[in-house]
């Protein structure tokens, strides 16, 4: 398939694994000895796995997955504060498909749809909004979820409800942003990560800029990378070069998609929309500063959790809850999906117990769809 096949040229892998295998044994890297390379993004996760990138690297690379898959994070207090919206009367909850299986203390959104709540799952939030025109005598809630990708269509879609002066239409903000939980991790003292690999989707919205604090603060490598098998690759194989070459910084093999300011328009509208919170809950990490949007004063009208008095206060902190599961040790680095005991017992993408298996992009579901846990 054009514009495709020349991302997965395997004689093209083979060359670049090869550069690989040298460069990592220059850097003093074994397979008692591997280095770290963590992939932020969720989406990366999905390739490795499902193209076998981390058997086709040497030993001497081992990839940590990240906290970059938005459904996998979200807290369980959020899912049932959304759900305890359809209580009241006349309410019509939307959602994105990747979050109707998450589950909450009382049930996923989709075990509630079944009981007969009205969940609905659109596309986007326009689909929403469209929602919210032809039931002009209900309320029409969004779940505002995902990074910074997702992000500016739900501020176009408050944005274009202003305009339109839609009363009936309003958002429960859950959504957060990448670079936070990147400095949260790298703070932990036991963490040991050698290099970044840097998202593509959220990158070509916030650009490459805002990584810099990994490489000037941190003195890790970055570099952004697309989402094909060679894309992977090639990005590693820029990570040891910077490694070898005692270059730290953050570089963007993306380019085609990723510049290093990012979307103009789509940076206008999310600033225009929303602001950060003091600070949000990750599921299986905690709370983590500045993490999180919420929806600006300006907009309270269209803001869920202010029309409906909900109030954020993270689960940890409101009722006590704590993950029970070793999800957060996965997320960074400390346990492989297999050293759960959960994991394919319990714990599977039917019936997920913990954050990693909810979505396709978690990393105990990439591990269990694409056979890691041999
Ligand atoms: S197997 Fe389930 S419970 Fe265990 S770490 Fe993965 S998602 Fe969490």
């Amino acid at each position: 398939m054009q514009l495709v096949d020349e991302f997965r040229d395997a004689r093209l892998a083979k060359r670049i694994r090869a550069d690989i295998e040298e460069l990592s044994t220059k850097a003093g890297a074994d397979e008692t000895n591997p280095l770290q390379i963590m992939e932020i993004c969720g989406g990366h996760t999905h390739t490795i796995f499902r193209h076998g990138i981390d058997k086709l690297v040497p030993r001497s690379i081992e990839f940590v997955h990240g906290p970059g898959c938005p459904v996998c994070v979200l807290p369980m207090q959020r899912v049932d504060e959304f759900l305890e919206l359809a209580e009241r009367d006349s309410v019509i909850l939307t959602s994105y498909g990747d979050a109707m299986r998450v589950p909450g203390r009382n049930g996923s959104l989709q075990q509630c749809k079944a009981a007969g709540v009205d969940v609905r799952m659109v596309y986007s939030p326009s689909d929403s909004l469209e929602i919210a025109r032809k039931n002009p005598d209900k309320q029409v809630v969004f779940f505002g979820l995902g990074f910074e990708t997702t992000a500016p269509a739900t501020a176009i879609s408050i944005l274009q409800a202003a305009k339109e002066d839609i009363a009936n239409f309003s958002v429960f903000c859950n959504h957060i942003t990448v670079p936070p939980p990147i400095r949260s991790i790298l703070e932990q003292a036991d963490v040991s990560i050698d290099g970044f690999i840097g998202p593509g989707h959220v990158s070509m919205v916030i650009g490459t800029r805002p990584y810099d604090f990994i490489a000037e603060e941190f003195g890790k490598p970055v570099v952004v990378a697309g989402f094909e098998p060679l894309d992977l690759m090639q990005s590693v194989l820029m990570l040891l070069r910077q490694i070898v070459e005692g270059r730290v910084m953050v570089e963007n093999q993306y380019s085609r998609v990723v510049t290093r300011d990012g979307n103009p328009v789509s940076l206008s509208a999310l600033n225009e929309v929303f602001e950060t919170r003091p600070s949000f809950e990750w599921r299986g990490l905690g709370e983590i500063e500045s993490s999180g949007l919420r929806i600006r004063k300006q907009f309270a009208e269209f803001d869920a959790e202010e029309r409906f008095g909900i109030g954020y206060g993270s689960s940890v902190t409101r009722e006590g809850y704590r993950d029970q599961y070793p999800c957060g040790k996965v997320m960074i680095g400390k346990l492989k999906p297999f050293d759960c005991p959960h994991f394919c017992k319990d714990c599977t993408p039917e019936t997920p117990l913990g954050a990693l298996m909810v979505s396709s992009e978690g990393a105990c579901a990439a591990y269990h769809q694409y056979g890691g846990f041999q």
